[in-house]
């Protein structure tokens, strides 16, 4: 999957270059920026993420603003109950629990923006230390055997040069010691940017049949985190996962950066 390492590398350097040659202006609020933590954006501007904070359905991860039902027939017990909202209490997602660490707004969508679209590879650090440093606690990334990255088509990559949801994964499994696993399944269909299209219909038909399972033999009965950037409609997530169930893994979580 790493075809241009080379290429992201200098392209960082370049573009350290060029900050460095023409002081530019936060991407977010367009004050000047100087020496800030984070490229494109200024400090003020990052520390303004929006974090997604408990509590929220033990299952998908949404905040939860109305009260929660429980989980399972029989009397409550605090203590057993489980947190769902509507959605989940209806139809369970197919995976475990889904974790996401920030809204996709403000400082962080115009973040992904860069990084994604823009190819400013540069953020990827920042992102990776953003969720490594917000991890939620029921999300111990040493208990998952493999982390996999949600793949993209290999003429998106060749276009974009790197998958930025393998970037993540990369970054949080070398800071975690929990190896990636690339190549299990890949993106077989060259879907439209899930982003392009709205409502969830579009978005369902666009990704069905979009993965295709190559090495079901290396997860079967393992622990396994996916991860990818922005968590939306869950088209993409709950189609990927169906795809992976063919291997009978063991567990399936999934954590995003963000979250729409
Ligand atoms: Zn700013
Ligand atoms: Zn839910």
């Amino acid at each position: 999957m790493r075809r241009f390492p080379h290429l992201s590398s200098l392209q960082q350097a370049l573009e350290t270059a060029l900050i460095c040659l023409y002081p530019a202006q936060c991407r977010s609020c367009d004050t000047p920026l100087g020496l800030e933590t984070v490229p494109y954006l200024c400090d003020e501007c990052w520390q303004q993420m929006q974090f997604v904070e408990p509590p929220w359905c033990e299952i998908c991860g949404t905040p939860l603003h109305t009260p929660p039902v429980a989980r399972g027939p029989g009397p409550r017990d605090a203590s057993t109950e489980v947190e769902l909202c509507d959605e989940c209490a209806r139809k369970p997602p197919r995976y475990g629990k889904l974790r996401t660490i920030a809204f996709y707004e403000a400082t962080l969508r115009q973040a992904i923006h860069l990084f994604k679209f823009e190819k400013r590879t540069g953020l990827a650090k920042p992102c990776i230390q953003l969720m490594l440093a917000h991890l939620p606690e029921d999300c111990r990334i040493e208990d998952y055997d493999f982390i996999l990255p949600i793949p993209i088509h290999k003429n998106r990559l060749r276009e974009r040069g790197f998958n930025q949801a393998m970037l993540l994964a990369d970054g949080i499994a070398k800071a975690k010691g929990v190896p990636v696993a690339t190549d299990i399944f890949i993106r077989q269909k060259d879907t439209k940017a899930q982003s392009s299209l709205t409502g969830r219909e579009a978005r369902q038909e666009n990704i069905t049949g979009a993965f295709e399972m190559r090495k079901p033999d290396a997860i079967f009965g393992k622990h396994l985190l996916l991860i990818d950037d922005v968590f939306t409609t869950g088209a993409t997530v709950h189609e990927a996962v169906k795809e992976l169930w063919k291997a009978d893994p063991a567990e399936i979580d999934v954590l995003t950066l963000a979250r729409t």
